[in-house]
């Protein structure tokens, strides 16, 4: 089927769109993403990130634990909210590539003096000797709606142009504009068209909505939001984000670069604490109550799947290795007194004296990424 939209009647210049529609898509770990799912898979070996193990494990040497009194009783209490799982994840593993559709095809008559002054793409492509007839640009796989949104705004049509749009096509409109290069005749409709979506679709969510504010940000320069919403995708991400075919993939190489720095460094946290606990001089307070604090950090950095560590990091996000290791748990004991069974007392020290502090940290040095002009 073939449509037309005459967006300038008497242009000189017919662009054909082929595959229109092509939906946007984005994988964490080659499992494509459908809103927060992800599926966790252990079995999976990424290159081991252990190359910093020693300039981070010297930082959590064991006179930082000497120093740190595990009996003030501070974060004993267990942390708020529900219990730290790995972010879970879900379980559709991405289809195999299916050959491509042809969806039809979608015609716009438009002019090539808008075209050349809008966009240096143009103004390169069509800067050729001009034919007597009509000239033809072929495109694939822009969406029709961003495209024609696009068109409008370019040929001047703002009364065509809708005051509001879904952040989805504000990240089409955003990948047409990237590639031909638009951006100052767009830029003055993305400042009417994103605090709108920043109120529907608040870039603090984390989701397929998070790639989109990504593009938006990085292509309409805007900083803040940028900020925000990469933090974000830090924070949560459980593993290397990829998205076909968008212009961010440097800037999800970085964010899973902090996110392994991070996760990496708790996990050495809790290996320097059980090393810290299995020393005869760690027995600051008593021989029984290291005993009782590597026995116990033993079997839950094993049930969480920290012990032997790990060789992937796949599977944890900053956010869930941080509450994971906060929510280690310590066992209650008293201390006998053999002159008075009446007066035992319950001990006060506890694993989460040394872990909190040191994890809380960890948390609050994370690295930003800032929008940079390339
Ligand atoms: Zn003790």
């Amino acid at each position: 089927m073939e449509t037309t939209h005459e967006v300038d009647p008497d242009g000189d210049l017919l662009l054909i769109l082929r595959n229109p529609s092509m939906p946007l898509t984005a994988c964490v770990e080659g499992h494509r993403w459908s809103g927060r799912l992800f599926e966790r898979d252990r079995e999976e070996t990424i290159d081991p990130v252990h190359k910093q193990h020693d300039s981070i494990g010297s930082k959590y040497n064991s006179d930082l634990f000497r120093n740190l009194d595990p009996g003030v009783n501070e974060y004993s209490q267990p942390p708020n909210g529900p219990p730290a799982e790995p972010e879970t994840v879900g379980e559709e593993p991405a289809p195999p590539d299916s050959p491509t559709e042809i969806f039809g095809e979608i015609r716009m008559r438009l002019s090539s003096r808008h075209l050349i002054l809008a966009s240096p793409y143009f103004r390169k492509a069509l800067n050729g000797p001009w034919a007597e007839s009509e000239r033809i640009v072929e495109a694939e796989e822009w969406d029709e709606a961003a495209l024609l949104i696009t068109m409008n705004i370019i040929h001047g049509h703002t009364r065509r142009v809708p005051r509001s749009v879904s952040l989805e096509t504000l990240a089409k409109i955003a990948l047409i504009t990237d590639y031909y290069k638009f951006h100052e005749a767009i830029e003055l409709f993305t400042e009417i068209w994103i605090p709108k979506l920043r109120k529907e679709s608040p870039s603090e969510e984390f989701g397929m909505n998070t790639m989109f504010w990504i593009l938006v940000s990085k292509v309409f320069s805007h900083a803040e939001v940028f900020r925000s919403v990469t933090a974000v995708a830090q924070r949560h991400s459980p593993g290397r984000i990829t998205a076909p075919g968008l212009p961010i993939d440097e800037i999800l190489g970085e964010i899973d670069q902090r996110r392994q720095e991070a996760v990496e460094e708790v996990i050495t946290i809790l290996h320097s604490l059980l090393a810290y606990l299995r020393d005869e001089r760690a027995n600051k307070c008593s021989f029984t109550c290291s005993s009782m604090l590597f026995g116990a950090l033993t079997r839950e950095m094993a049930s969480h799947g920290l012990l032997p560590r790990p060789t992937a990091l796949v599977g944890f996000s900053i956010e869930g290795i941080a509450n994971l290791a906060r929510s280690i748990q310590t066992p209650v004991w008293c201390n006998d007194d053999p002159y008075n069974y009446y007066s035992s007392e319950r001990h006060t020290c506890h694993l989460s004296n040394f872990i909190h502090p040191l994890v809380n940290g960890v948390e609050m040095n994370i690295r930003r990424l800032e929008l940079r002009d390339d």
